[in-house]
């Protein structure tokens, strides 16, 4: 079961739609034209089942056959707010300042692959139900999909999903077990001193010095608080304090990001973060406001889904099929699926094309009819008619 005839019969088709998501990128929760385009082609493959709005502006549709499991497959919508820079192609982005630079016009693309030939062929017994979530770009529209009843309204037994890798080669689908992406907190901390003239600092409490030693205190919570065996990213990456040469500010701010695959060590860390901040200051006599924002959860692929998932690529891709799925401390809202139901999240290599977020990143249409063919093949195999 290489890459499927019949999707290859029509891939100028899911080229054509990846082009037009591509030139008329929509920001999170702003895919009211994206969604539209969706349901749209969704009606021409004669899906059963159509439901628009999932999420503010997601969409939600079914493919039935006969009575058996549930299988939900997934692609988000998306755009980024980035002008875009690869204006030799033809279908470059007509809008300024925001571009499909993390794939998921790709992503969409191939989920629309999946349902034309499922629905077409219904070679299964039970029922696809196929999720175009908005918001993946760090407003959680999975989140938003579920709160409004995703699952309740269609149940589903288990879900997959992927995402596109530059820099993995072309066209590998890449699953296993384990956590793949991290949990992705966000920190603000306000370093509250004395301000006073340059020259007379002992009338002061500097903020800044003050935050320079927090600064270096915060890098032991990687280093001598957590297990060298788990994974912790601590980053303070802006600072912010003072105007001119003469004078010793007030106050000072802080702002980065804790990231984690597990919660326990998250919260470890957070509990850590807290009382260095609160100590420092202490230390210099200033006072400190912590803000800890809590993102996305980390992306933990189950593991009997792993392993089927990895059976259905080695069937599509054959030895472009990886068991080595190489986590990153990206984050993905995928997690609030895969926290709800048993799942797995794959890579898809894009070959060696610029990063994701990059305004000279484009997906790659070589990849679009196997990922279309695995999405198919996972709802196939797992709903298998024998
Ligand atoms: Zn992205
Ligand atoms: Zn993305």
């Amino acid at each position: 079961m290489p890459i499927k005839n019949r999707i290859s019969k029509f891939e100028n088709e899911i080229t054509q739609w990846r082009h037009y998501f591509h030139e008329n990128p929509e920001l999170a929760y702003k895919e009211k034209n994206t969604a539209k385009k969706v349901v749209q082609l969704l009606k021409s493959f004669k899906v059963d089942k159509i439901e628009t709005g999932f999420g503010k502006t997601g969409v939600v549709a079914t493919i039935e056959s006969g009575s058996g499991k549930s299988i939900g497959l997934r692609g988000d919508m998306d755009a980024l707010p980035i002008t875009e820079e690869n204006t030799n192609t033809k279908y470059c982005s007509k809008i300024k300042g925001k571009m499909h630079a993390c794939g998921h016009d790709g992503h969409t693309a191939m989920l629309l692959g999946a349902a034309k030939y499922l629905s077409e062929t219904r070679n299964f017994k039970g029922r696809v139900v196929l999720i175009f979530q908005p918001a993946e770009e760090g407003y959680a529209g999975a989140k938003a999909m579920i709160d409004d009843g995703l699952f309740k309204k269609y149940p589903i037994d288990e879900i997959y999903g992927m995402h596109n890798i530059p820099g993995l080669g072309k066209g590998i689908i890449a699953v296993d077990e384990g956590p793949k992406l991290a949990a992705a907190d966000n920190f603000i901390v306000k370093i509250l001193g004395k301000g006073a003239h340059a020259a007379m600092p002992a009338n002061s409490i500097d903020p800044i010095l003050c935050a320079s030693s927090l600064i270096q205190n915060l890098q032991s919570i990687v280093s001598r608080n957590v297990n060298p065996k788990e994974t912790l990213v601590v980053t303070v990456a802006s600072i912010n304090s003072g105007e001119a040469n003469n004078v010793i500010p007030d106050e000072a701010e802080l702002t980065g990001t804790i990231r984690y695959y597990d919660k326990a060590v998250g919260t470890y860390a957070k509990d850590r973060f807290s009382n260095i901040v609160k100590n420092t200051c202490k230390l210099f006599g200033a006072n400190s406001k912590i803000k800890i924002k809590s993102g996305y959860p980390p992306t933990v692929n189950h593991q009997a889904n792993s392993k089927f998932a990895y059976e259905v690529a080695k069937k599509v891709v054959g030895m472009k099929a990886s068991s080595t799925q190489i986590p990153m401390m990206g984050s993905e809202d995928f997690s609030y699926f895969l926290e709800k139901v048993p799942g797995a999240f794959a890579w898809i290599g894009n070959g060696n094309s610029a990063p994701l977020h990059n305004p000279k990143y484009d997906f790659n249409d070589s990849i679009l009819t196997t990922g279309s063919s695995y999405l198919a093949s996972l709802a196939e195999e797992k709903l298998n008619k024998s």
